[in-house]
């Protein structure tokens, strides 16, 4: 007799599994996530987020809550205050993460009132958000070289949805090619083919607002367990896409 344990990673990947001797990526990033502490079009409270994604074998979320003026510019004139109610949910979720051991990370789904596209920022700190006040008014050309600066990865979240639109290419570091959100039609096949002729970084998010968004995120050779190395693998392209049928 002999026992083989399941492999799930072939199993729901089974185009991953390389007969080339080449190492197997194992490890579950989710890119793009809403919880309703931060956000109240999402359903789903912080630490069940966590626990639900523990369920399905994750290891590291980057929470992204809205940062819009529709969000940010009407509960308190207080900037401070603005953005402890934007932290709640990434707070919340990093106590349930250390518990189940998950990695929770920080960034922004920002909505530009310039051009009401909407732009995922990866590398943004607390300390950023506390004394760069207002970020959905900046020109694009400045939020792009504030991004340069301080070596920020900005992907623009589904840019074929209804009312979005591809920013200008000069413009253009990286764009989800997949989006999960159930309810809002993404035009992903649009999206792909549109960074594939452009040679554009590609990215996969869930955009989780509740338990019906079809899951997306990266697979990596190594656990990510900070922004930096997302960034890292991101830039050296070290990642698989997660794209659900
Ligand atoms: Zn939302
Ligand atoms: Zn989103």
């Amino acid at each position: 007799m002999h026992h083989r344990t399941f492999d799930w990673f072939n199993h729901f990947y089974p185009s991953h599994n390389r007969k080339d001797g080449m190492v197997k990526m194992k490890y579950k990033t989710e890119t793009h996530l809403h919880c309703e502490e931060s956000n109240h079009c999402s359903e789903v409270p912080a630490e069940e987020m966590v626990k639900h994604y523990k369920k399905l074998g994750y290891h590291t979320l980057i929470v992204t809550p809205h940062y819009s003026r529709a969000y940010l510019g009407t509960i308190t004139p207080d900037w401070d205050m603005r953005v402890d109610y934007l932290l709640f949910g990434y707070q919340k979720a990093k106590k349930m993460g250390k518990k189940l051991g998950i990695n929770i990370i920080l960034a922004i789904e920002l909505t530009s009132n310039v051009n009401r596209c909407d732009y995922l920022i990866y590398g943004i700190t607390e300390e950023f958000l506390r004394t760069n006040t207002g970020l959905y008014d900046i020109e694009l050309d400045e939020l792009v070289k504030l991004c340069k600066l301080n070596d920020f990865l900005l992907i623009q979240a589904h840019p074929f949805r209804k009312g979005h639109e591809p920013g200008e290419l000069k413009y253009q570091m990286g764009i989800e090619v997949f989006n999960g959100r159930h309810v809002l039609d993404a035009k992903n096949n649009l999206a792909k083919k549109y960074a594939e002729a452009n040679d554009l970084t590609q990215l996969s998010g869930t955009d989780f607002h509740d338990y019906l968004d079809h899951k997306g995120g990266i697979i990596t050779n190594q656990e990510i367990k900070n922004i930096q190395e997302f960034k890292n693998v991101i830039r050296k392209k070290q990642y698989q896409l997660i794209i659900p049928n």
